[in-house]
């Protein structure tokens, strides 16, 4: 394990074509000094967490100091915004500073957000507040925690620099850490300006690089290996490369249907589901005002600025075949349009299965049977008229004994009518006695999936308060009720209750 000054960083996004990037250095913050630091990602890059001085995190991800061997760019893309294409994004205050390999020949990319100005700057600052990079830095850890895919944040940077946002906020920088920061933006930039040459040439790395699984097709072909001097060579080239492009694309649906059931199951409102912060990876990405849900609201929009609430929780899982709709249309150059089309049809029955499967995880269900949907209905149907804390209800159900009358009553306080709830308690306990797992071992295998925190937007208001007056002890303690969400802490019992009133009136923008 290796410290900070130790590691020496790889640039392979620079093989792309020049006008993929523009090179740019980090510039620094006044007075840079660490708020928080994540181990578990410490890790991920063969940092020795013990090891690694704050003041040398503050100095590499805040002061504006450069890793050995790092080229710091920023990365072009376009991106569908609210339904309208914009061809001028771009990291406007993120950089690229390079890749770490780990000694298990993993990639990860190092990407810090807040950085400063950058060619795709457009009107911004560069700049990112200390509000929005602590939403970010924690969400990346929650996530992780709940086993809802992610991008990782390995430390966060704050400063005496200020900007001006919902007033005059400090300035702060997250380094992300994940292995791809590429977007849907990236192709259909390439795409919607004509370049189908950069595009197969981004679409072959991507294959190379995080989808080796789909190169099966252009590699070794079903059927007979086609004989070079029989062919036109040119021609197979296309064919069998389209079965990857084909592949890679219905891969890239399979991981986003994964993220989006999990977002569905574990009431997570993303907010700016933009193309452009849609990873290929099918990771949560780009983090802004998002939220866990404390009540079951279908509904539901985190953004005030959304008005026609385009990216409402219950509009996710349609808003994500839209966005798989623009990465097809991107597409087009290197895929057939009718395989494209029949791909974006299967996705609303893998949707629904990835969603089942997920609900059916949190209630205990192993195999799938006649009437688990209904059931799942039934519960979400009762969840949204009654206005339920679904999360808080299902750990409680974790504990329901249908023997004892204490722990039926735990699971009723969640509802305002306990009729209702009763009988679709009643119905689930006939179900889950059909499980082959006795009630204590099935009810152990849902506490592995049903959290007894979540990061909710009130936690994250108290910590930026405080963070904001320069405490950052909140923050650290979050990070550290987040990062093991599923196991029960005494100190951390707070954390486990209902949200406060005030929650409620709580009111999320864009502006980070
Ligand atoms: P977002 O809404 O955070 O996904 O950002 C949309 C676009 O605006 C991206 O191209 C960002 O890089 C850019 N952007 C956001 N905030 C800033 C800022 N403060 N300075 C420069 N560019 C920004
Ligand atoms: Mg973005
Ligand atoms: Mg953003």
């Amino acid at each position: 394990l290796k410290t900070l000054s130790e590691l020496k960083l790889e640039n392979s996004y620079l093989d792309f074509p020049e006008n993929f990037y523009h090179r740019v250095n980090p510039r620094g913050l006044k007075n840079a000094h660490l708020v928080s630091f994540n181990p578990d990602v410490a890790y991920m890059l063969d940092l020795d967490p013990c090891k690694v001085s704050p003041s040398e995190l503050a100095r590499f991800f805040g002061g504006g100091e450069i890793l050995t061997g790092s080229e710091p760019l920023a990365m072009k893309y376009g991106g569908h915004q609210f339904g309208q294409y914009n061809p001028d994004l771009g990291d406007g205050r993120g950089l690229l500073l390079g890749e770490v390999v780990n000694s298990k020949d993993e990639r990860w990319d190092l990407h810090l957000k807040g950085a400063g100005k950058t060619a795709y700057s457009r009107f911004g600052d560069g700049r990112a507040v200390l509000r929005s990079s602590i939403r970010e830095y924690l969400i990346s850890a929650a996530m992780e925690g709940l086993h809802i895919p992610t991008t990782r944040a390995l430390c966060l940077v704050g400063s005496d620099e200020y900007t001006m946002r919902e007033g005059m906020e400090p300035c702060a920088k997250v380094l992300r850490v994940t292995q791809c920061h590429i977007r849907f933006g990236h192709f259909e930039h390439l795409y919607y300006s004509r370049q189908y040459d950069a595009l197969k040439t981004l679409a072959d790395t991507c294959l190379d690089r995080y989808f080796t699984e789909c190169e099966g097709d252009r590699k070794s072909p079903l059927g007979e290996a086609p004989q070079a001097n029989d062919l036109d060579t040119n021609n197979v080239d296309v064919k069998e490369s389209e079965s990857a492009y084909l592949a890679m694309f219905k891969a890239i649906r399979d991981r986003s249907i994964e993220m989006v059931a999990k977002w569905q199951a574990y009431g997570f409102v993303h907010g700016v589901m933009n193309t452009d912060n849609m990873s290929i990876l099918g990771e949560t990405f780009d983090y802004g005002p998002y939220v866990f849900m404390d009540q079951y609201k279908p509904d539901y929009v985190s953004n005030h600025t959304d008005h026609e609430g385009r990216y409402a929780f219950k509009r996710q899982p349609d808003v994500m075949l839209w966005n798989l709709s623009c990465l097809a249309q991107a597409l087009l150059p290197l895929i057939k349009r009718d395989a494209l089309v029949a791909a974006l049809d299967d996705y609303k029955d893998l949707y629904q299965q990835a969603y089942y499967q997920q609900m059916r995880a949190r209630l205990g269900l192993v195999v799938a049977q006649d009437g688990d949907d209904v059931l799942i209905d039934q519960l979400i149907q009762l969840a949204t008229v009654q206005r339920i804390d679904l999360n808080r209800f299902l750990r409680d159900l974790c504990d329901l004994d249908p023997d004892n009358d204490t722990s039926l009553q735990q699971c009723l306080r969640h509802f305002s009518d306990p009729v209702a709830a009763t009988d679709w308690l009643v119905a689930y306990t006939h179900r889950a006695a059909l499980e082959m797992a006795s009630f204590p071992i099935m009810q152990q295998q849902m506490r592995s999936v049903n959290p007894c925190y979540l990061l909710r937007s009130y936690m994250l208001e108290e910590a930026i308060r405080e963070a904001n007056d320069g405490d950052y002890r909140l923050v650290n303690t979050l990070l550290s009720v987040v990062r093991n969400p599923f196991e029960e802490k005494p100190e951390f019992a707070r954390y486990a209750g209902e949200a406060p009133e005030w929650a409620g009136g709580i009111s999320l923008s864009c502006s980070s």
